[in-house]
């Protein structure tokens, strides 16, 4: 079972429940974030792009190559951080050996803060997120033509005019489209202003209520419900979906908590990703 969801005209779809599995692909940049279990219906996506090693993450790597394999589908491209990538490395030589057919896929080292193509129009960077072990999110950007500043001003007529003369109106931007979190303590959405710009942020939400407060989420490299909500003016995304919820809270009570508890800065922003 997956969830689907859709904002304005991205859908994405998937699944996540803290320490269990997650995995949302987003159809319209034909990229996988994490593949933490599988889903028959998502080996054709040809971009994967790893957060970090833990099992609810990424342990759908050899089987989402091995079945990519086996149907002769092109070599995907998959994207982890450079700490796992040695390892991931080993790990797939040995599935392959077990499985005795050679595994057909590019694995690449993903520095921070470093530009990565998708398309002509698109490219993603990796951004440091603060866990228990080495991780990254991931931040979409597309390439847009912005009229440049001393023409905002101008009518249709002066434009078109100065279009005519060959004059370049516009300046070549890049816009943060999503931006996906994996595993983190809030400090991922305090330190990079392009998360908190991305006009879609997929967020994790581990814990929402006090038996499991700030510091013990903290502790665990994650991230509290009530930390978003007190940085709430921080957050200029345009639709914030949480994820990662701990299988603790029943679905009901996840929805009832985040609904009462979000300040009005936020209200209509936050989405619940909940399967
Ligand atoms: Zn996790
Ligand atoms: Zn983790």
């Amino acid at each position: 079972m997956i969830v689907k969801a859709k904002y304005l005209d991205t859908e994405f779809e998937g699944f996540s429940e803290g320490g269990v599995r997650t995995s949302v692909h987003v159809p319209r940049y034909k990229v996988l974030f994490d593949i933490g279990g599988f889903n028959h219906e998502k080996t054709h996506v040809e971009n994967l792009l790893v957060t970090h090693g833990h099992m609810d993450h990424a342990c759908g790597i050899p089987f989402y190559i091995s079945q990519r394999s086996l149907q002769k589908l092109k070599a995907p491209n998959i994207y982890v951080n450079e700490a796992m990538f040695e390892n991931t490395k080993k790990i797939l030589d040995l599935y392959s050996e077990i499985e005795g057919f050679q595994y057909n896929y590019n694995l690449i080292k993903t520095p921070v803060n470093t530009e990565f193509e998708l398309n002509q129009n698109t490219f993603f960077k990796a951004y440091k997120t603060t866990h228990r072990i080495p991780s990254q999110g991931y931040t979409i950007f597309d390439k847009v033509q912005k009229l440049k500043k001393e023409y905002l001003n101008l009518d249709a007529n002066e434009i078109h005019q100065l279009k005519k003369n060959g004059t370049i109106l516009t300046d070549l931007i890049s816009k943060p489209m999503i931006s996906f979190s994996g595993d983190t303590q809030i400090e991922y959405i305090l330190d990079h202003e392009d998360v908190r710009n991305s006009k879609i942020l997929f967020m994790e939400c581990t814990y929402i209520s006090d038996d499991r407060n700030v510091a013990r989420a903290r502790e665990w490299g994650h991230t509290h419900l009530d930390e978003i909500f007190h940085h709430a003016d921080k957050f200029k995304n345009e639709k914030i979906v949480l994820i990662h919820f701990s299988k603790r809270y029943p679905k009901n009570k996840i929805r009832e908590i985040v609904k009462n508890k979000t300040p009005d800065i936020l209200k209509g922003r936050i989405e619940t990703f909940i399967i």
